[in-house]
């Protein structure tokens, strides 16, 4: 069945440095990242003497001269007064402390987030390379990639040089007054600890984050230091929450264009969603590691960075079977977790 989701500026997009407007007062910014997804929407909302930032890119060179550029041309010299982050992952909380830091203006972020990004950005136990290893170790990835990942260190360092020290706490459900509007915080779980998404029933658009994206799937992981997580079910049961909101909201996502049709795009990630489950399941034949079932689940490996994502994405659906009672696991010889059908 087709998606049937609309772009509406199917044919605009902004150049690095420029904005575009795609709702009264909304503005579009596109920043490069260095990955294969190759670039991230941040959104500026304008204020009566400012503005405000939604996100804020991963901290590269680049990155910050198209911020410079934002600086000099459509900001129009004026400052920016709050900063916002949907959640703490490096392209969108990469610049946070220097763009908060350099206008004065305060940084918002749900706890969960905040939180978050200081424990694994100064390396505490359970948040760390280690823990990570220990985690990916127990489901099967061999030691070689493991040394390699202990020699890597913290990557996380890589798009975030500096964090904000304090923090304006956002709570499911707040309303946070953004550019003469009303905003509603909408939770959301299994990407990452405590995403924040923005609804603006007044202007007829959410900011979705990483939560609804129209043509990736969002990765769904669990990581070293939740373990066990069932994030597939936590991600499932918060796309729920999108499902409530008009069908005619214009999307704005941090990949890819923004688009209309929440529903269809919902139930596609859910239809996609099931259809790994029931073919991870069906390989499930013998006892077997979460590393040796990638092929399965993606059915392709993967380099050693997108590895990282992969296996934290096939652990999740394998946390998600366990949770249904469908797969139990138990530790072998060798320490590591093999999974079987109950
Ligand atoms: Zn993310």
């Amino acid at each position: 069945m087709p998606h049937r989701l609309r772009y509406p500026f199917h044919d605009a997009v902004p150049a690095p440095g420029a904005t575009l407007e795609v709702a009264p007062g909304v503005h579009w910014l596109k920043m490069p990242l260095p990955f294969a997804l190759n670039h991230i929407n941040l959104w500026l909302i304008e204020e009566a003497g400012g503005w405000s930032a939604v996100d804020a890119g991963y901290d590269s060179e680049p990155t910050r001269a198209a911020w410079q550029a934002v600086f000099d041309g459509p900001m129009a010299g004026r400052p920016l007064e709050r900063v916002v982050a949907t959640h703490y992952h490096p392209d969108h909380i990469g610049l946070a402390d220097w763009l908060s830091s350099r206008f004065g203006a305060p940084f918002h972020a749900s706890l969960g987030e905040f939180a978050h990004a200081r424990a694994v950005w100064h390396d505490l136990p359970g948040f760390d390379v280690a823990a990570l290893n220990a985690h990916f170790g127990r489901h099967g990835l061999p030691a070689a990639q493991l040394a390699q990942y202990a020699a890597r260190g913290n990557s996380y360092h890589w798009g975030v040089k500096s964090l904000p020290a304090t923090f304006n706490r956002i709570l499911a459900g707040d309303t946070l007054a953004l550019g003469g509007a009303q905003w509603q915080a909408i939770p959301g779980y299994g990407h990452s600890p405590e995403h924040m998404a923005l609804w603006c029933a007044e202007r007829g658009v959410l900011i979705s984050g990483d939560m609804l994206l129209p043509k990736i799937s969002t990765n769904v992981g669990a990581w070293g230091s939740d373990p066990d997580v069932d994030a597939v079910g936590q991600f499932l049961a918060s796309l729920d929450r999108f499902l409530a909101l008009p069908d005619d909201t214009l999307v704005l996502p941090s990949h890819g264009r923004p688009f209309v049709g929440i529903r269809p795009r919902v139930e596609a990630l859910k239809a996609h969603h099931a259809e790994r489950l029931e073919a991870l399941l069906a390989a499930v034949i013998a006892p077997v590691t979460a590393f040796e079932l990638l092929p399965a689940l993606f059915g392709r490996m993967f380099d050693l960075y997108q590895t990282m994502f992969a296996l934290a994405e096939c652990i999740a659906h394998l946390n998600h079977l366990r949770q249904a009672g469908l797969l139990r696991r138990e530790a072998g010889a060798d320490g590591c977790w093999r999974f079987e059908r109950t």
